[in-house]
């Protein structure tokens, strides 16, 4: 793909989507990530693992333990998040409320082989918007996947009022769910112009690929997307989302004494 000129330039500096060794199909520890952060000059990163649902994915006391990770690791701000699989068409997950509720940030997804596979669009869309509907949600992971096509018009303007983000993934141009360009290039246009939010992601599965945005932001940039849009743009857009979303986001102590 042959680089864009476009409206704005992007530095994107936290990775909200990586995969550790919990996930059974990853390949990094969290301190491989956050040195890794640290030397590609990232500020923040949220480790992300799959929940229980998927083949591999972290057991629930690696969510509710992740109260023991460091706050800040090499300079760079460590949060507690979770991909989770949305599991039924009412948008249900896979992990409990009271686990899910004390997580930084959480994402949701549809994954194979969780209940999704060969479903019809209506069903697949009607499982996204059941998953924005919980306010427990604050980003909805590859909703462009054509392995589980949405209506993207429904999905985005329910992200749009429930105030979440929509993930411009970038694993999704490289390793999996190949074919996922234009219905992401659509979904970026409709948030751009709906003046909504998206998030960026490595969905990296090992940390020489923390903070590899390089697919996503062509994106970014062939839509014009607006740079203060991104919620994981910097550190203090972050706050920024997740205060609106009404996190505790006491880390912000710890990100300005780093
Ligand atoms: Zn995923
Ligand atoms: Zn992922």
């Amino acid at each position: 793909m042959e680089a864009m000129a476009g409206k704005y330039e992007y530095d994107i500096k936290c990775d909200l989507h990586l995969h550790t060794i919990s996930s059974g199909h990853a390949y990094s520890t969290v301190e491989e990530y956050a040195r890794a952060a640290a030397e590609k000059g990232l500020q923040a990163i949220a480790i992300a693992d799959h929940g229980p649902a998927l083949q591999g994915g972290g057991n629930l006391y690696h969510f509710w333990n992740m109260r023991v990770l460091p706050r800040c690791w090499y300079s760079v701000i460590i949060l507690r998040s979770v991909e989770a699989n949305i599991i039924d068409e009412d948008g249900g997950l896979d992990l409990p409320e009271k686990i899910l509720e004390k997580l930084d940030l959480v994402h949701a997804g549809l994954h194979p082989y969780t209940g999704f596979e060969g479903e019809s669009v209506e069903k697949n869309t009607r499982a996204v918007l059941g998953a924005l509907a919980n306010p427990l949600v604050d980003v909805i992971t590859h909703p462009d996947n054509p392995s589980f096509p949405v209506n993207m018009d429904a999905v985005a303007e329910a992200a749009v009022r429930e105030g979440k983000a929509l993930e411009v993934n970038n694993s999704s141009f490289v390793y999996t769910r190949l074919g996922s360009e234009e219905t992401c290039r659509l979904m970026a246009a409709r948030i751009g112009t709906l003046g909504g939010r998206l998030a960026v992601g490595s969905d990296a599965h090992v940390s020489a690929f923390a903070g590899e945005f390089s697919h996503a932001v062509e994106i970014l940039r062939e839509t014009d997307t607006v740079p203060e849009s991104v919620i994981n743009y910097s550190i203090e857009r972050l706050a920024e989302f997740l205060r609106s979303r009404g996190k505790d986001c006491s880390w912000t102590e710890e990100a300005r004494r780093a």
